[in-house]
């Protein structure tokens, strides 16, 4: 935790540093002493200190300075730091002034110059100072913060994106009326204020709108490979990518894994998995992504944040490409890139998306759905967990059912969670038709197909969770997919006892091979597979021994 400040103000440099001396000697191991000449260079300190997010438990100020006295200083900087302690130095000659003083900029004490020796004239009192501050005063968050407007879709981006990579931040809502944030949104320039939201790192520097990929190069998160080559490469840090990563590291193969989001993938958005077998009560969908990643940490694999965007063949060995221009190559690859939610097609959902519309449960929206209505599209498991997860914050939920009954396509024992929640409604037979808003959704057109009416109703909060589809055109050239994109591997590959075209080696693709040697598939993006976290586990625990096989023939 960063050291609270003692901020010292005296244009006389000799007594400046003579000052600054006697506070480090008795409070430098617990406190930062900062000093400065002038009154305005001690404003400058104080609103970066500010930004920072750092406290200041007390200001220490010379009162005759020229161009600002210490007491019109004391009055701009408590508005910034307002429960620091405030002590003015004063020749004889001022301490008329300096009671005086005392009303207008709430000045806690006064001192006389000079104060040798500070063991009887400085000390005593600034340790009872210190002593009230500390009681008083709660430790500062100092992590990244996040400020920005609730509605705006890149400051959902951004609080996603570190949500899911478990990095913590504190989110600031420009429009709050805490005093805390209204001082801070005064501080940031014009330029700050033209591109919120704006991410203020614990250094002080500000990101301004920052782009996914610079976030997580600034929050600490690996964006490229440390070597060249690798002996398995994975794309995709859900659960079937998480597995592959663990088997494959615990057995020896030098191991990346490149996921562009946030290890965990749909598993991670889950709000509660509740049939993942050894988890009795569940557990959250965070909650296993984080267990895995320590897990294949700890085995010693690599996880870079980026977007893989193509694959290339060259003899024994598959070259990776990321977004970011950075290229790898490995032996053996494994594609588990799931499937990504399909998009609601009606006007003013692709514009509001982000501002009232998300894909997904989108959990770090739920705090702001407090005591408002949600309405949730979807009949599925994933609409269901989130109907259950919503429901603890908002005033009423209610779920969008395509179909006339839940049965076929979610599990029981959530049908029956959702029926016993008082606060659930769930509409059959209706479908969102229109989204309405200016900058953020305020309300949505829902049609019933059994009455034929369409309503318009009032809504801050739609999530869309409406099946999922694969994103695999940038391998389209390279693996066998079928006709929605999921990639085919083992016997899928053989047709009429023929092996996939230009297939060279005497053996039949293995079971969760690609038509490429050496380039596996599994999990959600499979043809064929179960899409449930426990089978793409297994899968992705499976292809393993897969690798080793093809391994054992080209190195
Ligand atoms: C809300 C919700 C609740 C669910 N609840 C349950 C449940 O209770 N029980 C259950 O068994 N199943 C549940 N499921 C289904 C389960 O989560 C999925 O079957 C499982 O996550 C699939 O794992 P996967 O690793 O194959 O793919 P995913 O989990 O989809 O992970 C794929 C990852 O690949 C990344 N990626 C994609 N393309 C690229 C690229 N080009 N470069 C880099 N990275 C890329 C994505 O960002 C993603 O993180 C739920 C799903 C959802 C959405």
């Amino acid at each position: 935790m960063a050291k609270p400040v003692l901020l010292t103000v005296d244009d006389d440099r000799e007594v400046l540093r003579a000052i600054e001396r006697d506070l480090r000697r008795k409070y430098g191991s617990d406190y930062r002493v900062l000093r400065a000449g002038s009154g305005p260079e001690a404003l400058e300190i104080v609103r970066e200190l500010k930004i920072r997010n750092n406290s200041i438990a007390l200001f220490l100020i010379d009162q005759r300075m020229p161009g600002m006295s210490g007491v019109d200083f004391l009055a701009q900087a408590i508005e910034l730091f307002p429960d620091a302690k405030r002590v003015l130095l004063t020749a004889y000659a001022d301490t008329d002034a300096a009671i005086a003083a005392i009303n207008e900029a709430g000045i806690n004490h006064y001192l006389l110059k000079p104060w040798d020796p500070p063991e009887e004239n400085l000390y005593p009192v600034l340790d009872e100072l210190l002593e009230d501050w500390e009681a008083a005063f709660p430790p500062q968050f100092e992590g990244i913060r996040v400020l920005g407007n609730r509605w705006s879709p890149v400051s959902h981006n951004i609080k996603d994106f570190l949500a899911r990579n478990h990095v913590p931040y504190q989110w600031l809502d420009i429009e709050t009326s805490d005093s805390e944030v209204r001082s801070l949104v005064q501080l940031l320039d014009e330029e700050d204020t033209r591109n919120l939201p704006i991410v203020i790192l614990p250094n002080g520097v500000r990101l301004r709108q920052p782009s996914l990929a610079d976030l997580a190069e600034h929050a600490g998160l690996r964006t490229r490979a440390t070597e060249d080559f690798y002996d398995l490469a994975i794309v995709g840090g859900g659960p079937a990518g998480l597995a592959a990563a663990v088997y494959g590291a615990s057995e020896g193969l030098r191991t990346v894994m490149i996921e562009r989001e946030a290890p965990g993938g749909q598993a991670g958005m889950s709000s509660r998995i509740e049939n993942y077998l050894g988890f009795p009560s569940g557990l959250t969908g965070a909650d296993l992504a984080r267990r895995a990643v320590v897990q294949a940490r700890r085995f010693g694999v690599e996880i870079i944040s980026a977007e893989a965007t193509e694959v290339r063949v060259d003899g024994p060995y598959r070259f990776l490409k990321l977004a970011n221009g950075a290229e790898l190559s490995c032996h053996a690859l494994l594609v588990a890139t799931g499937v990504q939610w399909r998009k609601l097609d009606a006007p003013g959902v692709e514009r509001l998306t982000g501002a009232g519309i998300y894909y997904g449960a989108a959990m770090t929206e739920a705090m702001s759905t407090k005591d408002e209505d949600v309405y949730i599209v979807g009949g599925a498991n994933s609409a269901g967990q989130a109907a259950m997860y919503f429901s603890r914050y908002a005033r009423r939920v209610v779920m969008l059912v395509r179909g006339s009954s839940l049965a076929s396509s979610m599990s029981q024992y959530l049908i029956n969670q959702l029926k016993a929640t008082p606060n659930i409604q769930i509409e059959y037979n209706t479908s969102v038709v229109e989204a309405h808003g200016d900058n953020h959704l305020e309300a949505i057109s829902i049609h019933c197909a059994e009455t034929k009416e369409t309503n318009t109703v009032p809504a801050n909060s739609l999530f869309i969770m409406i099946g999922a589809a694969p994103n695999t055109d940038w391998l389209a050239n390279i693996v066998e997919r079928d006709e929605r994109g999921f990639i085919y591997s083992g016997p899928h590959l053989t047709r009429d006892g023929k092996r996939p075209n230009g297939w060279k080696l005497d053996r039949e693709p293995g079971l969760l091979e690609t038509n490429v040697p050496g380039i596996f598939v599994v999990g959600d993006v499979r043809h064929g597979s179960v899409k449930r976290v426990a089978s793409g586990v297994g899968e992705g625990s499976v292809a393993i021994s897969f690798v080793h096989q093809y391994l054992s023939k080209v190195v």
